[in-house]
């Protein structure tokens, strides 16, 4: 791709906008290019997130821009999801809106590895069977980090007897920009774990750099809902009786085998190794309130992966739920992850059921709400800020004022979770202080769903 002189000035600016809009997920992409001439790492900003710190340098090459999953301004060939798709993943026999390009869907665990895992056990498998098969080297996953104040890292795994360090999900900030920095020296084929924003700056990666289109040969998507500060994992230490301030291995998903896959707990341990754990359904919803969510997250459409090789999450439904083990939604996007699953399943590591796209749109339908319903009015209100937002493709929804006031509601709420964590880590004031905007929240919330089903009853019996 050649460079222009414009351009190469131009990266700079914009990347620095996006970091002080709040819009960059720390994957750290723009900071990991090939041509980069600047020593720039990723520093915890203080909301609790990781951010390039660009400090005093003079120009970033135009790539660092140009993959950036939030980069307002990107080239008409790569301009959404939809543009990425097909040029990674043509061979796709099926394509269903909101969901994407794909072979199968499934509903089913690994017999191995679910019960270490956060979900069935997929990704800990898959993982394992992509290092077993030689079909990559090595995979960049996300494992436990020796460096002092930052529990998770990504890492390279290169030994499938090693694939347990990467189980489990870290609702924690993590950015791939070391391991990617050592992507051109590394000899054979990767790997990549990662969620959506994450996985779409490595499709763009490949774009621009075209050799390495083959070297990253396998990309496993997980869901997300939302990005988390490292200000959730201190509260919820707080929450179950740490120390905020100083705790060790927070486990976001420790599952209760006999209760329902909900019913999961936050545990994390003290410096002599004395367990702290809470269910999290004593917490409250950390989820729906947008709490502690980074503010980029508002602004992502891609609720499936869309752009991975294999896409991952949970099974939100009936009857996967009622299952405390643990059971993954999965989506294949490419044959060699299709035929990976069929293997399994025909050697026995494997329990799969086929799922309809409804049900795959059920099992994650308040991420579909926020994220797809609610993205023309969120981007309205970005607009009267004078934040530029990238191109989105579930942009054109017009929603109720009800839904508006909730929409309204939850950024205030995820923005004053963030405000006061950071003014004092204390739990009592804390919870006080975010009273009155969640009781707000609840009351929009239930006059939302109470009109929609009067709508709904209206709808039903008009002729
Ligand atoms: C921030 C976040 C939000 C999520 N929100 C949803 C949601 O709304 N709906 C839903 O269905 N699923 C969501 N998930 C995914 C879900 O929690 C499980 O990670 C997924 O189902 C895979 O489970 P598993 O048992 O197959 O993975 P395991 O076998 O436990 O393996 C875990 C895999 O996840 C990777 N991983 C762990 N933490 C991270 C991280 N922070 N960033 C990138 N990769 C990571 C590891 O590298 C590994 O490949 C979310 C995950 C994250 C990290």
């Amino acid at each position: 791709m050649e460079l222009t002189e414009k351009k190469v000035f131009q990266s700079l600016p914009i990347l620095n906008e996006i970091v002080s809009n709040e819009m960059c997920v720390g994957c750290g992409a723009c900071i990991a290019q090939p041509d980069m001439k600047e020593n720039i790492e990723m520093k915890w900003n203080t909301n609790g997130f990781l951010v390039p710190d660009f400090g005093n340098a003079k120009s970033l090459p135009e790539s660092s821009l140009s993959v950036c999953p939030f980069n307002p301004f990107p080239d008409n060939a790569v301009r959404t999801e939809d543009e990425l798709a097909a040029i990674f993943l043509s061979q796709s026999p099926k394509r269903y809106n909101k969901i994407g390009r794909y072979y199968n869907m499934y509903a089913g665990h690994a017999e191995q590895f679910r019960l270490t895992s956060s979900s069935g056990g997929l990704g800990t498998y898959i993982t394992y069977k992509l290092l077993e098969n030689h079909i990559v080297d090595a995979v960049f996953s996300v494992t436990e980090s020796s460096e002092e104040g930052k529990p998770y890292t990504y890492s390279i795994i290169t030994q499938k007897e090693d694939v347990l360090k990467g189980s489990k999900t870290k609702y924690f900030p993590v950015s791939m920009a070391e391991v990617l920095k050592q992507l051109s020296d590394m000899e054979g084929k990767v790997a990549i774990a990662g969620i959506p924003c994450f996985i779409k700056a490595v499709r763009l990666h490949q774009y621009y750099h075209p050799e390495m289109k083959d070297k990253i040969a396998f990309l496993i998507g997980i869901i997300c809902g939302g990005m988390k500060s490292r200000f959730f994992s201190e509260y919820l230490a707080a929450k179950a009786g740490a120390n905020p301030a100083l705790f060790f291995k927070p486990a976001f998903r420790v599952k209760d085998y006999d209760s329902n896959a909900l019913n999961y707990s936050y545990s994390c341990e003290d410096e002599n190794a004395k367990l702290y754990q809470i269910k999290m359904a004593k917490v409250g919803d950390m989820w729906g309130t947008g709490f502690f969510k980074n503010n980029a997250c508002d602004f992502c459409d891609d609720v499936a992966a869309e752009l991975a090789d294999i896409t991952l999450g949970d099974a939100w439904i009936n009857p996967y739920e009622q299952d405390g083990k643990g059971t993954n939604v999965i989506i294949t996007r490419s044959a060699l992850a299709d035929k990976l699953l069929q293997d399994g399943l025909a050697m026995g590591d494997l329990t799969l059921d086929h799922l309809t796209e409804e049900q795959f749109i059920q099992s994650q339908q308040g991420g579909y709400n926020h994220r797809h319903r609610g993205m023309k009015y969120r981007i309205a209100l970005a607009d009267k800020n004078d934040r530029v937002i990238p191109p989105k493709r579930y942009d054109k929804e017009q929603i109720p004022f009800e839904f508006r006031w909730v929409q309204k509601m939850r950024m205030k709420v995820r923005t004053l979770s963030i405000a006061y964590w950071k003014k004092e880590r204390n739990i009592w004031r804390f919870d006080e202080a975010m009273q009155d905007p969640l009781k707000k929240l609840q009351r929009y919330t239930a006059l939302y769903h109470k009109i929609r089903r009067l709508k709904n009853k209206v709808q039903r019996v008009a002729p």
